[in-house]
């Protein structure tokens, strides 16, 4: 492989991994993007890198400026390694419902992180609208405002959608991914849109968001919860996701997620976070929907690291009615 330049460099162009007992048990191919192998360990440093390039492309970050964000982690993990590769600052306010991995690893990487009680989004004291007013009051400062800044979408326009259509060749027939603030799914699906009308753009849903809803019925309705992913579900449509092409939706239930996750540990080598786990479970249910010889691609959105306290730990599943399977 060629030298990369840099922190800049080692965003995106991650490899496409075909996922070997699924691929085998469904007779389709079922490829994995390697996101978790980011420099900051998930799929959102491309919106990091994005979101800063915007704002300095726009002048409104200079020198020594600060990004603010509201985040449930891995958004504030890539600005926060942006930001020390360009002498900018970090300062990221988060709910108090997520792991504390991800807390501890934003303190490490220099952020000022401020966990705030997790309260929703029509309240006031939101993490996100915090986020917002504070940076509001920065001289030389953003908001990176994920969820409806469309420099997060552009990312996976300009880098994973066109990276999905030349490591398949443009042989794929489905492409599936869950939903955050949506940058993943609107910016792929509409690459591969524009490339092939036939690709099949899939939502994967955890259990308590309004997505599912949304893509089934045209208007977004929560579906029962909660569910102990992490950074992904919605309840509402973000500027990101709005006007996206999505042809179909699967929900995945914790239980068929944590199955997923320990099963792909023990069987095939890998230690996925929650959201890779739901990705797949809707990759299946789309293999078996389609039938074998086909191609089905999806998101590795990041590593189990940030969830041994949480994925990964048998007492907090047994206390959530969730159960690690038996080998
Ligand atoms: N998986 C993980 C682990 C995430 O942190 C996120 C973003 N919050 C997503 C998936 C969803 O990605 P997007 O924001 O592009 O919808």
């Amino acid at each position: 492989m060629a030298v990369v330049d840099g922190l800049r460099g080692s965003i995106g162009n991650t490899p496409l991994i075909r996922m070997d007992s699924l691929s085998r048990e469904t007779g389709c191919e079922i490829l994995g993007k390697a996101e978790f192998m980011n420099p900051g360990g998930s799929v959102k440093d491309r919106a990091a890198l994005w979101i800063i390039d915007d704002a300095e492309a726009r002048g409104e970050l200079k020198p020594g400026g600060t990004v603010v964000e509201g985040t449930a982690g891995n958004t504030g993990i890539g600005i926060a390694h942006v930001c020390n590769s360009r002498g900018y600052n970090t300062v990221i306010f988060m709910p108090d419902n997520q792991s504390q991995e991800k807390v501890d690893l934003l303190k490490t990487l220099g952020a000022d992180v401020r966990v705030v009680p997790t309260v929703p989004y029509r309240d006031d004291m939101n993490f996100q609208k915090q986020a917002g007013r504070y940076a509001a009051t920065l001289n030389n400062g953003i908001w990176a405002n994920q969820f409806d800044n469309t420099a997060n979408r552009l990312a996976h326009f300009e880098s994973t959608g066109p990276e999905i259509w030349r490591q398949t060749e443009g042989k794929l027939d489905a492409f599936t991914c869950a939903v955050g603030t949506g940058g993943t799914l609107a910016g792929v699906s509409r690459y591969l849109k524009a490339q092939s009308e036939a690709v099949q753009i899939v939502l994967a849903d955890p259990m308590g968001s309004a997505l599912h809803h949304w893509v089934t019925q045209g208007e977004p309705s929560m579906s029962p919860g909660p569910s102990i992913t992490e950074g992904i579900g919605n309840s509402r449509i973000t500027e990101n996701l709005s006007d996206t092409v999505v042809d179909a939706s699967y929900q995945v239930t914790d239980q068929e997620m944590v199955d997923m996750c320990y099963r792909l540990l023990r069987e095939d080598g890998w230690f996925f976070g929650s959201s890779s786990g739901i990705n797949l479970g809707a990759a299946v249910k789309i293999a078996q929907s389609l039938g074998s010889g086909h191609t089905i691609v999806t998101i590795l959105c990041d590593g189990g690291g940030k969830y041994q306290s949480r994925l990964y730990n048998a007492d907090f599943l047994e206390a959530r009615d969730l159960y690690v399977p038996s080998p």
